[in-house]
């Protein structure tokens, strides 16, 4: 049953709130995440990330407010709703003495998965191929390294081929290498149409691969936004220039900023102005549109709440 949100929201929370004691580790929190999104859920060690995502998959209950995945309430609807769901939460739990493969088996098994045997090897070594992992790799678990666990972990959620993967830092443990292979798995599993919800604190990460953000901070989503509107252009240029005092006794009021060698002016036009600095003997060591990182704007909001 295809029944996700009419909407077409796959994951929606109204108010979501977790207390522990007096800490609310997630606070009045609304979510949304649309069918197709790579969603990047950010945030601060602590922040509520992991909280978000257990009560999502409905191993933490709510203190008060809801959440709705594909369309169905959590937790109550958890049997419909998480054999749909590929999800990566903490660190993988794995029996240390089986193999990879032999681990995925089991998992299969207690699936309920009544195909042929046949099928389901090919499936295994399927998901374990796409991870990076040998599905002829007999050694055990135990022997993995943590890169290697977390793929089999990315693996198992593989399994069921899931409309909806929640994933709790997926490149943890991960080298660089590695993080640009699961950055490129994930990216394909989407153009297939599987949606992705993924936490992370690496803002360059989520920049590369994300088309919406979430930003939580003490609880509280402070931000959230596609990201192309985020990083759409600001309307100022960039200049980069030894002489900057002369730059910008030049170019006069629409100077916004002057940080060292680098000055931030209101301009529509990078290359007209570069002809006139350049005329004028500046001399011009970079000079463009100005766009604002998303580790800037995660900044700036956070700044923002601040001053509150
Ligand atoms: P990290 O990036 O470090 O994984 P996070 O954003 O995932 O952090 P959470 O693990 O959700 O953050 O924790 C949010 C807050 O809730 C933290 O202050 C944490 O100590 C607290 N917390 C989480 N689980 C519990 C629990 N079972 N009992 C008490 N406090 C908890």
């Amino acid at each position: 049953m295809k029944d996700t949100a009419m909407d077409g929201h796959v994951i929606r929370t109204r108010a979501l709130t977790k207390r522990y004691g007096d800490l609310r580790a997630v606070d009045a929190v609304d979510l949304r995440v649309r069918a197709g999104d790579v969603y990047g859920f950010l945030g601060a060690n602590g922040s509520g990330k992991t909280t978000t995502l257990r009560m999502l998959l409905g191993l933490v209950l709510p203190t008060s407010g809801e959440a709705e995945v594909l369309g169905m309430p959590m937790p109550a609807a958890r049997r419909s709703v998480l054999p749909r769901v590929g999800s990566l939460v903490e660190s993988a739990a794995a029996y240390p003495h089986l193999s990879g493969s032999a681990n995925l088996a089991l998992l299969d098994a207690t699936g309920a998965d009544r195909s042929p045997r046949l099928a389901r090897r090919a499936r295994i070594g399927t998901a374990l191929e796409q991870v990076g992992l040998d599905p002829a790799d007999r050694r055990p678990v135990r022997t993995y390294s943590l890169g290697m666990r977390q793929r089999l972990g990315l693996a198992a959620a593989l399994m069921r081929r899931p409309e909806l993967l929640i994933l709790d830092e997926p490149s943890n443990g991960l080298d660089p290498h590695g993080v640009q292979e699961i950055r490129q798995l994930l990216l394909q599993l989407n153009a297939s149409g599987t949606t992705i919800f993924l936490s992370s604190h690496l803002l360059a990460e989520i920049e590369q691969m994300c088309t919406r953000v979430g930003v939580l901070r003490g609880g509280r989503l402070i931000l959230q936004e596609q990201l192309e509107t985020l990083l759409r252009p600001t309307g100022l240029v960039a200049i980069r220039t030894p002489d900057a005092d002369r730059c910008q006794a030049l170019i006069g009021a629409p100077v916004v900023s002057v940080e060292g060698d680098r000055l931030l002016v209101r301009a529509k036009d990078p290359a007209r102005l570069n002809a006139y600095l350049v005329g004028e003997g500046v001399p011009v060591e970079e000079i463009g549109s100005y766009r604002r990182s998303l580790e800037e704007i995660v900044l700036e909001a956070e700044a923002g709440r601040d001053h509150r």
